[in-house]
């Protein structure tokens, strides 16, 4: 399988698009073209990492990782993704939880999948991959925990002092020697501002190997589609009908896993997006008109994102917005209906939702009749409620049960490092942290 830029450079091989992260003209990779698949061809796969290697060893082929895609999937699926049926109501549904990884979200996936392939690809103990992350919370935290204790390999997550939640900012700082987290005194735009500027020094480029582990790498995207193809086979084995999905969405990543699932042939039905409060999506399908914008800050942090940069795989996987409206929905919700809907979920289902998941329950809720009964639907649980349990337990007045792997986490040992948002401080604390 080859890679090309969404803007045109190209042909690069899997390895070199997921070294590179982003296209030598600005571009982002996507798959020359993507296999097809029917549901015959996954009639002997039950678990996801089966379902998984099924589905991911075209993207591999020609690479030299493709003898170790079963390991590469057995590290990244290391946990369960269950769906739980809702009650019933009007119409057939279940929720897809997948938060049951070391971090407690989604993010848990792509990031564990690009370590596995980063550690095999460029791992070297006597001069260390270096992965600079800047994060606003969520990201960090499961970059730093794909990343924690592989050999060969470092982390330097920046995060802006004081504007992340306790949890989050326990979840960042919690790790081994590998890992430096850096309290930037500064937005999270200065972080991501440093780690700009350290990959483009050639004074620290001598001392360091540096690459970055952002959303928008293939390794992020790829292994996501394999949860919709799970959960879609699952459901159309055990009801011969194929499964509507809701999914929250921010910057488009894990919707995007979605369609491509559904591109390559998986019994998947309606798709919609969920997003809040930040509209360029849902503005985009209603007046055709692509206008990126400053995020507004929402309840679901972690969707705050006004320029979506996976749009520009979407306009390349499927067309501009004409055609965009006739395969999707999408419906922006704002933080009072967030609210509600978080107070809603936990009378009706008897458990607590997180805000990002409540754009999906509600969009459900809000579902014409016709749509609603005329499909069965999955609503993406992209994280547990309990990393926004400042958020959502005021709203349903008791306390968040916390799962075990956060609990484990919160427990740890936490170590971190104050610096200004100058690119000195950051050079000398890598040398500190690094050299001694
Ligand atoms: C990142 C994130 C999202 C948004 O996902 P995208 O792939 O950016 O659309 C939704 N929910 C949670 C909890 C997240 O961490």
């Amino acid at each position: 399988m080859r890679y090309f830029s969404t803007r045109g450079a190209g042909p690069v091989t899997l390895d070199e698009s997921l070294v590179r992260g982003i296209a030598s003209d600005g571009g982002l990779y996507m798959p020359q073209t993507l296999p097809e698949f029917t549901v015959e061809d996954f009639a002997t796969t039950r678990s996801i990492p089966q379902v998984a290697a099924r589905l991911m060893a075209p993207f591999f082929s020609g690479s030299t990782l493709q003898d170790e895609l079963d390991a590469i999937l057995d590290e990244t699926f290391s946990f369960p993704i269950p769906i739980t049926a809702l009650p019933a109501g009007q119409g057939s549904a279940g929720l897809l939880e997948l938060y049951h990884g070391p971090t407690a979200a989604f993010k848990d996936v792509g990031a564990g999948f690009l370590a596995a392939c980063l550690t095999r690809l460029e791992g070297d103990e006597a001069d260390p991959l270096t992965i600079l992350v800047a994060t606003s919370g969520d990201t960090g935290g499961a970059v730093a925990a794909a990343f924690n204790e592989r050999p060969g390999m470092r982390v330097v997550v920046l995060f802006p002092e004081g504007r992340v939640s306790e949890r989050q900012a326990q979840q960042l700082t919690c790790w081994g020697d590998n890992v430096l987290s850096l309290r930037v005194r500064g937005a999270f735009d200065d972080c991501q501002a440093l780690v700009k500027s350290a990959l483009a020094d050639t004074g620290l480029g001598r001392r360091f190997r540096f690459s970055s582990a952002n959303s928008i790498n293939i390794g992020r995207l790829l292994p996501q589609s394999t949860y919709y193809a799970h959960a879609s086979l699952q459901h159309y084995a055990q009801t011969g009908r194929k499964p509507g999905f809701i999914v929250p969405t921010g910057n488009l990543g894990n919707a995007l896993a979605c369609i491509m699932a559904r591109e390559m042939g998986l019994p998947i039905g309606p798709i919609i997006l969920a997003t809040n409060a930040n509209r360029t999506i849902s503005d985009y399908f209603e007046t055709l008109r692509w206008l990126p914008r400053p995020s507004v800050q929402t309840l679901a942090s972690a969707m705050d994102v006004g320029d979506p940069s996976n749009m520009e795989r979407l306009r390349s996987l499927v067309g501009d917005a004409e055609i965009l409206r006739e395969q999707l929905g999408v419906l922006a919700v704002t933080d009072d209906l967030i609210g509600t809907a978080i107070r809603r979920d936990y009378e009706e289902f008897g458990f607590a939702t997180c805000p990002h998941t409540a754009t999906a329950t509600h969009t459900w809720r809000e579902l014409d009749r016709e749509l609603k009964t005329g499909h069965d639907w999955i609503l993406v649980a992209t994280a547990h409620p309990a990393k926004f349990e400042t958020i959502v337990e005021p709203l349903i007045g008791a306390m968040v049960p916390l799962p075990d792997g956060l609990a484990e986490i919160l427990a740890r040992p936490s170590r971190s490092v104050a610096i200004d948002a100058e690119l000195d401080a950051l050079g000398m604390a890598l040398h500190d942290f690094f050299s001694a």
